[in-house]
Formats: structure tokens, sequence, C-alpha cells
């Protein structure tokens, strides 16, 4: 394109271009936004594991060393069914002022606003004073990250590495009592699936009496987690999400947020999974046959964890619920261990973010969040332990308890109001911090 870029036409560009992952097929989107970059000035490279799942690194490097500010973003979507959407998941419609699509809010509309807001600046002339503005482009988010933010970081870590970097997560409004709060990530839970087991003998089916059910043996196990949780950790992060909420914060993780859940319920509900370990048994399997009594029953139990936690925490909580493992007859076995880490909310890139939610809405404060789920800034915070990273996405026409539903859902949009938000912030963002 030769005009300047507009983040409305691009993501609509970017929705019609399919990135279900899995398979992906991230690299038409990734070629387009190249092209798009370069034309702006952007010094911009592909790399990939495999051809057909590249990343892309592009840069607009100032005069002199200084700080890097990454923009981060991923291209592929989960996969969304035609039958239960309003409009084709794929045709990115304009309809009552939003962009219908997969991927609108996660995350083709972010990385639309930050490749619009880049394009604008780099056309302009503008080039960092010092330091410099990168934007980090990648796929396969939705699967693993395995040929995406992972493989780059690990493979190529001085290409992709940065003081600064904002990524999705959060940026969406709350209302809390009289107060306005834009959300902001600054941290995700780890992941710890384990598998529960319980032993047996295997025996005849038709004479239960000579075996012993390791399936049966599982029911004690498993009615023990039913509606129950491990206790709260209270943990700083965890702190920082309460005390912006309440003010100065007495007693305990429970107590306040049960004082929140009395002002507002659904952000209580969105709080409680980022203050404990959660466990949420997904898969069971016990004999291959009918007949046959199982000797071994294996639970698959989905299980994230407070940042910074880990395996031995995560047994420790189990074994609170459930009782020690040995006495109990049960056995803990671990498939995942990545440890969530968390930025602490300070230092330029959270006076940026401010300094924009003051001018955009005089007054509202910044809800620190941790999210129950995952995001790339994982690794990013793990192979470059100073760099900051925070989910900011800024958005006020839906409220964070609109948008929530829609992510990964039916009928996801954003409103073009908020791509013109955003585009804003991220371009004022690289001025600021890169002056
Ligand atoms: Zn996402």
């Amino acid at each position: 394109m030769s005009g300047p870029t507009d983040a409305t036409a691009l993501l609509q560009r970017l929705i019609r271009l399919d990135t279900v992952n899995p398979p992906g097929n991230e690299a038409a989107a990734l070629e387009l936004l190249r092209t798009e970059l370069e034309g702006a000035g952007f010094k911009c490279d592909l790399l990939g594991a495999v051809p057909d799942r590249p990343n892309l690194v592009a840069r607009l490097a100032g005069a002199s060393d200084g700080p890097r500010l990454c923009l981060l973003g991923h291209v592929d979507t989960v996969l969304a069914d035609p039958s239960e959407w309003s409009v084709d998941p794929w045709s990115g419609e304009l309809r009552d002022g939003f962009v219908w699509g997969r991927g609108a809010l996660d995350m083709k509309g972010q990385v639309a606003c930050e490749v619009a807001a880049a394009c604008e600046l780099g056309r302009s002339g503008w080039r960092p004073a010092s330091g410099e503005l990168m934007l980090v482009l990648v796929c396969d988010e939705e699967a693993g990250s395995t040929y995406g933010a992972k493989w780059l970081c690990e493979q190529f870590p001085e290409q992709v590495r940065c003081d600064m970097l904002v990524n999705e997560g959060a940026g969406e409004i709350v209302e809390f009592g009289d107060r306005r709060f834009f959300t902001v990530c600054v941290g995700e839970k780890g992941v710890f699936r384990f598998k529960l087991v319980t032993e047996g003998r295997a025996g005849h089916a038709s004479m239960p009496g000579i075996g012993e059910n390791a399936l049966l043996r599982m029911v004690d196990v498993l009615k023990v987690l039913d509606g129950r949780q491990p206790d709260f950790d209270d943990y700083p992060e965890a702190r920082g999400s309460l005390a912006a909420l309440l003010g100065e914060m007495g007693g305990d993780v429970g107590a306040a947020l049960d004082r929140i859940r009395e002002v507002e319920p659904r952000l209580a509900d969105q709080l409680e999974p980022t203050m404990r370990v959660t466990v949420a048994p997904t898969m069971i399997r016990a004999s291959a046959k009918e007949n046959v009594i199982p000797s071994r029953c294996t639970v698959r139990v989905d299980c994230r964890v407070p940042p910074g936690m880990g395996e031995d925490h995560v047994r420790r909580r189990v074994e609170e619920l459930i009782g020690p493992e040995s006495e109990t007859g049960y056995r803990i076995e671990f498939e995942d261990n990545v440890v969530g880490n968390a930025s602490a909310l300070g230092g330029p890139l959270a006076a940026g973010i401010e300094a924009f939610v003051e001018r955009t809405a005089p007054g509202a404060g910044l809800l620190p969040l941790v999210l129950p789920g995952f995001t790339d800034s994982n690794w990013f915070r793990k192979a470059f332990p100073d760099c900051v990273a925070y989910g900011f996405f800024p958005q006020r026409a839906m409220s964070f308890f609109e948008t929530a539903p829609l992510i990964h859902a039916p009928d996801e949009r954003i409103a073009i109001d908020d791509l013109d938000l955003a585009s804003q912030f991220y371009r004022e963002l690289s001025l600021e911090l890169l002056a």
C-alpha cells in the first residue's frame, strides 16, 4: 500500500488470511506485515524453524545506543465454527462500528494497531533519538510457541533481546464501585499439568473380588477435588491487584476477595484463580478392555500455578487437599513444568502507560493483573531477566466483562474506535520512551 497504514483496513486483511493453528499457515500474514513495515523504513528479517512457519523481526534503529522497546504480537488464531457465528469468521466484516472475525481481539487487532503505529512513525521520517523500536510478530502462540516466541528467544536471543516489551493480555476498562481502571497484565501463571495415578491388580471382570480396581481407588481421590481448590497464595503480584482496588490492604487474600465480591462479583471471579494453584481434572483412563479390571488408572489434571512457584509448591498444595501421596495411595507425575513469571509495575514503561491512561480517561487507575492463562511474554522474561514485559491493548468501547467471553468464542469483534485508540497508544508510547 502506498497510503497510510490504517489499522482497521489492516485488521480486515489479516482476518481474511486464515491462520487457524493448527496448522497455522502464518506465512502470508507475516509477508503482508513485512511489506508494510519495509515500506515504512523498518529493517525486516523472517526467521523460522521451518520455511512455512516464519516469524518477523522488524527494527527501526536510533542514532545511538539506548533502550529497546519491543511491540510483540502473534498472528495465529484458534479455530472457529462458522455455524455458531453471526458473520463469516474470516470475513473481517464491518458492522455496527466493529470489525468482526476470528482474531479481532486475540490478537490480530493488536498486531494491526502496532504495525499501523510503527508505519506511521517510520513514514513520517521519525527515528528513535537513541535505542530501537522493534516489532516481533510471531507464529504458533496458540499451540505452544514451539515455532514462535519460545523458539526465537532460544535460537536468536540477540535478534529479539529487548528492555521493554508490550504484548497481549489486558488493556480493557473495568468499573469498580465509582472508580475506573485500565487493566495491565504484569504476569502469567505457570503450567504444571500432571497425571494422578492409582494402581491395583488386574483380574477377570466377571469375578470382581479377585482383582483390585484402580479406577475405584481413583474415585476416592477425585471426590476430594469436587468443589475444592488449594489454599490461596499470598504473593506480591496478587497483593498488587488487591491493593489497587481496595487501597491499603490489611488481612488475608481470601478476606480481600470477599470485599471485592461485595462490590463486583464478576471481578472477584476473574481474580480468584490467579491467587492460588488451580487443579482441574480433565481426562481419565483405566482398563483398555471392558472385561478386565484395571490395574492402573490415570487422570490428567490441568494445573496453573502463580508466578515463580514450582513443582515442590504444587505437590505440597495437592497433598494438602488429597493427603500425602504415599499414605493415600495415589501418585503425581508431572507432564509440564513451565514456571510463570511477572514484571513489577514500575519504571518508564509503566509510567508511559499511566500517562496515556491519564490523557485518555482522567482519574482512571491501572489495575495490574496476573493472567490465569499463558502468553508469549513468559519466554521474553525468561530469556532476558531485566526485560519489563506487560500486556496492554487499550480498549474502552466494551468492558473487560464484555470482551473476555468473546475471546476464543463466536462473534469475536473489536470496535473501530478502539483500533484508533490503541494505534495512538503504541505511537505515543514509542515517541515517549525512545525520545
Ligand atoms: Zn493471544
